[in-house]
């Protein structure tokens, strides 16, 4: 048998050939009969009671599946697809895209660049201009690098019928029927930093780390345990360092993270290499954090007031 034929048995799995993984993950489909295009929230809602309906966000996620859907509920009608922003807070429609968040100067300006830095590794930019920010919040996926983020900040998710929750109470909420309308960022003030280690380009994370640095608190948002992300506080005895011996105060903090820590194993690395990397990566970030502290003004309203280095362009 020449090679040629070889590999075609192969692919086509002829004459009991078994074919690879790959192959046969490519033969799968998520199915869907109906797409519908909501006029009103409520149509939205009692559609989604249905268990064989589902609301689309980017799509991205959902069709990696082979699953079979009566109706995709397209929620851009009454979903908002924009960031808002004014003196108190960022309001950013669940619709709005990944790239529009990692593009969006305010949010760039008020993050210190930490929101761009957890987006821009995920898949590509095509990728990112589909995925939104309602599907990666509201999957509360273990290997979220959004879920990350935003736990790091002060973060409250609108639901339609469960109102206003912080999104560390939501984080923990079992999966119901509702649905995701904004994730709001309160500008209290704070400085940020994002660290993530993949072992090779756009694939998932094997750790990820948000550091935030606020004037009565020092916070980690670990994600990729692989589980999801849980936040971790700076104890006692690391908050008694003074904050400006920085190296200190970050190699203090990675040691609590390193014993607090709770890791798994999977098929990226081991719970092991994972806990050592929590310290690193925690290490990292709240460096980075502190550094871009120490250069800011005191109190922060206006993100306006905040300077990027001179003229940066974000994307
Ligand atoms: C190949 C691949 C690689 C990825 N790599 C990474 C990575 O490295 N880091 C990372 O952080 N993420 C990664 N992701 C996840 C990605 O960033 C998005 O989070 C994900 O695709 C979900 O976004 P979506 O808009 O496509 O949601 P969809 O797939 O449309 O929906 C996801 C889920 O959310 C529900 N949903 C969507 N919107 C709402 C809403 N408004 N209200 C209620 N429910 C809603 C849907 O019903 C569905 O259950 C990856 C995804 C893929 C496919």
């Amino acid at each position: 048998m020449t090679k040629s034929s070889r590999r075609k048995r192969f692919l086509t799995g002829e004459n009991g050939f078994r074919l690879p993984p790959m192959v046969k993950r490519r033969e799968k489909l998520i199915k869907i009969k109906r797409y519908w295009k909501v006029e009103t929230l409520e149509e939205a809602y009692e559609l989604n009671q249905k268990r064989a309906n589902r609301i689309i966000g980017g799509m991205v996620w959902m069709k990696m599946g082979e699953k079979q859907f009566h109706t995709a509920i397209d929620l851009s009608d009454v979903v908002s697809s924009e960031i808002v922003e004014n003196e108190e807070e960022f309001i950013i429609g669940a619709m709005t895209t990944l790239r529009d968040l990692e593009c969006h100067e305010g949010i760039h300006k008020y993050t210190d660049g930490a929101v761009k830095e957890s987006l821009r590794h995920i898949v590509g930019v095509q990728f990112r201009n589909v995925a939104t920010v309602g599907g990666s919040i509201w999957g509360r996926f273990g290997f979220s690098d959004v879920l990350t983020m935003f736990l790091a900040m002060d973060t409250y998710v609108d639901l339609y019928k469960g109102g206003r929750v912080s999104l560390e109470a939501f984080s923990k909420m079992p999966y119901d029927k509702d649905i995701l309308l904004n994730i709001v960022v309160k500008k209290n003030t704070m400085s940020l930093a994002y660290e993530s280690m993949r072992n090779t380009k756009t694939d998932f994370p094997v750790l990820a780390c948000a550091a935030s640095v606020r004037p009565d608190e020092v916070l980690l948002s670990i994600g990729a345990r692989p589980q999801k992300a849980v936040i971790i506080r700076a104890n006692d005895t690391v908050m008694k360092i003074d904050r400006s011996e920085q190296e200190e105060f970050a190699r203090a903090l990675a040691v609590q993270v390193k014993a607090e820590i709770s890791v798994g194993s999977n098929m990226r690395a081991s719970a092991e290499y994972r806990r050592q990397l929590a310290g690193v990566l925690a290490r990292r970030a709240v460096m980075k954090a502190l550094v871009a502290d120490e250069q800011k003004p005191m109190v922060i309203t206006d993100t306006d007031t905040l300077q990027t280095k001179g003229g940066e362009q974000i994307c």
